[in-house]
């Protein structure tokens, strides 16, 4: 074991410098921004990256986009590797409050709320699962969508059948084995124009108002400030995601009254509008369920030890493929008529220090939900995550299908929570299951919807009340998409470019 830790993370290190060496430098990237532009966007994530590019394809119009965080670090490109970002000193590190209903499996019930602080912003550190069959895919998507590897497992899943959902393979956005996230499809080709000027480290700080308009962004790009002041035709576009986006308005005075006031003592804000922002947060919630399967009926399981083998990181590092090149979420299954989707995990053997961590679940609660993981050789175990609407009624349908992935014989382990002790453990019984999701149900990472209240955004998207202020970001969708957010995202940020090129008349 201690020879496979050392190849590895000789390989590792190997990488990390082959890839500070060589990366690109930019054009755009700049030091101090200009004194006006037709656009100012606020974050280079998903919806950030999408826009400026998308906006700056007219070389007439001036683009400033303004990124709290750096570039990505490698670690984001290697699929299996991606999420382990959230353990970095790369995110914004959020906390929820206590929560009074669910987390009891958790430190004080509370969740980590983990964010992106890079170019490509949270996009970059997620799961980049992208369903394709809802919105028409731009083409700048199509070549970089790939699906799931096959495996005895899939076809297992798949053959699960329940009528009454649509079962299917995973779409990811990868290409030759490296994740890819907006800022790689959009905003990086778009990173040598002469028109688009990017601020990397630098935080937008507040907003000045005059006349219901924006007329200065303040930001601090390391110990310098920098205010950029509007024009007439400026427009501003807040990008910075579900968090940031209503926490910079609330530190440039629109808000809750009562928010604004109590945050007047600590931070200089006069009111500048009493507006719902901040409500309204919707999130996919995901209850893990662990089964057992028979090893020998699936050659390609994976296990610790079989990642830290140096053979697999050099099968990844110099084809692409291989067990490093995925994240071993194979299939879903979608229940149109109550909102439920399952997730197939492949990879059945999480590491009980990595997810305490990033999750902040407690460690006793991870022994109880997922047995057998001390040991790293061990295999034979897959997760099925229960996503959306957690129900006692969507977890049976959940075990159900588990258990009949006959091709692998799998078997359901159930919890045993010691929360629960009241009720008889069985996952028949409606108060234990309930119990269950209470106790270790956790979040998708798809906070929606805290800028989308009725009186807070117009339908093309400008804030209530102020002529040139816009927002382009996950906070602006208002119900939670029945998938994953990216797409939904995507699709905004490019409506939006779409009819700012018809106001201004410009062709690409
Ligand atoms: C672990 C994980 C897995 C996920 N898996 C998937 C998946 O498989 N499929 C999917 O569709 N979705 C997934 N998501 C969700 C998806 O990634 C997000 O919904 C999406 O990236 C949000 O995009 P956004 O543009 O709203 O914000 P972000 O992508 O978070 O971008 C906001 C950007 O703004 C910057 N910023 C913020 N405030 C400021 C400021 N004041 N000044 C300057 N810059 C600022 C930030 O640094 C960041 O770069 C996942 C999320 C996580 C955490």
């Amino acid at each position: 074991m201690w020879k496979r830790i050392f190849g590895t993370s000789l390989l590792i290190a190997s990488i990390a410098i082959y890839f500070d060496y060589t990366k690109p430098v930019y054009r755009s990237v700049k030091k101090r921004p200009d004194k006006h532009y037709d656009y100012i966007i606020v974050g280079g994530g998903t919806g950030g990256s999408v826009l400026a590019s998308e906006l700056s394809s007219n070389p007439a119009i001036k683009v400033l986009l303004i990124e709290a965080g750096g570039h990505e670090s490698w670690i984001s490109r290697v699929p299996l590797l991606a999420p382990m970002q959230m353990i970095l000193d790369s995110t914004w590190n959020y906390q929820t409050v206590p929560q009074s209903h669910s987390h009891v499996g958790f430190h004080d019930q509370i969740s980590t709320v983990p964010r992106g602080k890079f170019v490509g912003g949270t996009g970059n550190m997620n799961f980049y699962i992208h369903n394709v069959s809802s919105i028409e895919v731009h083409p700048k998507l199509v070549s970089a969508l790939e699906t799931s590897r096959q495996s005895p497992l899939l076809t297992s899943f798949i053959a699960s059948n329940d009528s009454r959902g649509i079962f299917s393979t995973m779409s990811n956005l990868q290409k030759n084995g490296q994740r890819l996230s907006m800022a790689d499809i959009f905003l990086k080709p778009a990173m040598n124009r002469d028109n688009l000027h990017v601020m990397l480290y630098s935080e937008v700080l507040k907003l000045y108002f005059k006349d219901n308009r924006v007329e200065i962004v303040e930001f601090r790009r390391k110990t310098n400030h920098f205010n950029v002041t509007t024009l007439d035709g400026t427009q501003v576009v807040l990008c910075g995601g579900s968090i940031n986006t209503p926490l910079l308005l609330l530190n440039s005075g629109i808000g809750p009254k009562s928010v604004l006031r109590a945050q007047k003592a600590s931070v200089q804000v006069s009111i500048v509008k009493d507006l719902p922002v901040g409500q309204g947060l919707s999130d996919h919630v995901s209850m893990p369920l662990y089964f057992h399967v028979n090893q020998s009926k699936w050659q390609d399981s994976v296990n610790l030890a079989k990642l830290l083998n140096p053979k697999h990181m050099w099968e990844y590092w110099t084809q692409g493929t291989g067990l490093w090149s995925s994240t071993h979420i194979l299939g879903q299954a979608l229940f149109p008529s109550d909102g439920t989707m399952i997730l197939l995990y492949a990879m059945g053997a999480p590491n009980i220090d990595a997810f305490t961590y990033v999750s902040n679940m407690k460690r006793d609660t991870f022994n109880v939900l997922f047995p057998e993981h001390t040991d790293p050789f061990k295999e034979g175990f897959i997760m099925l995550a229960i996503c959306l609407k957690v129900k006692a009624v969507a977890v049976r349908s959940g075990v159900k299908i588990g258990n009949s992935m006959s091709q692998v014989e799998a078997r359901y382990h159930l919890p045993k929570f010691p929360e629960c002790d009241q009720f008889q453990a069985d996952i028949g019984n409606d108060d234990y299951v309930k119990c269950m999701i209470r106790v270790a149900s956790m979040t998708m990472y798809h906070p929606i919807g805290t800028m989308a209240h009725e009186d807070v955004l117009n339908e093309n998207l400008s804030v209530k009340g102020l002529e040139n202020l816009f927002v382009v970001d996950g906070s602006a969708i208002g119900s939670l998409p029945s998938r994953f957010p990216n797409e939904a995202i995507i699709h905004l940020a490019l409506k939006f470019a779409e009819q700012r090129k018809e106001e201004k008349g410009f062709t690409q």
